[in-house]
């Protein structure tokens, strides 16, 4: 009686080992793995991480990640804004609409410096080009200029 009682508790826990193993190969197979470690998960199915330090760990890469996507945002628009400036500003000064600016994808909330003339106008540069808004009867238009040795020396 008693060896059949041992019996019975050995082949529970063959059954339950054989159980675990079946689940691990379950769970690799249907690919719920740690989020963040890749390790197969046990237990509740909706989890997505091992534990809670997975978790904290994913969550710092992923804001770190958020900052390096704004940092790249902010340079495709700078990219942007100084080719379109280039291009409609060969000879060094130009006027543009600035229809014709915003339609290329140009945004003027993007800039690297400014510059003030004598007048107090304020000039936005995209590196070493830059632009003035102008209020037309018409229409809006913005003012192209090259960025020139003396402007750093003024304010
Ligand atoms: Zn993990």
């Amino acid at each position: 009686m008693q060896l059949h009682k041992s019996k019975l508790i050995e082949n529970q826990a063959i059954i339950e080992y054989y159980a675990y193993i079946i689940r691990i190969i379950y769970y690799y197979m249907k690919g719920a793995t740690c989020v963040y470690c890749q390790k197969p998960l046990e237990g509740r199915s909706d989890k997505i991480y091992c534990d809670v330090h997975c978790k904290s760990s994913h969550q710092y890469q992923k804001t770190k990640e958020g900052k390096a996507g704004f940092y790249s945002q902010v340079d495709r628009q700078l990219k942007l804004n100084r080719k379109l400036l280039k291009s409609y500003n060969k000879a060094g000064k130009a006027t543009v609409r600035q229809s014709v600016l915003l339609n290329g994808g140009f945004n003027p909330n993007y800039f690297t410096h400014i510059w003030r003339n004598q007048k107090g106008d304020v000039y936005r540069f995209v590196y070493e080009f830059g632009f003035l808004k102008k209020e037309e009867a018409h229409a809006t238009k913005f003012i192209l200029v090259k960025w020139q040795d003396y402007m750093a020396r003024s304010n």
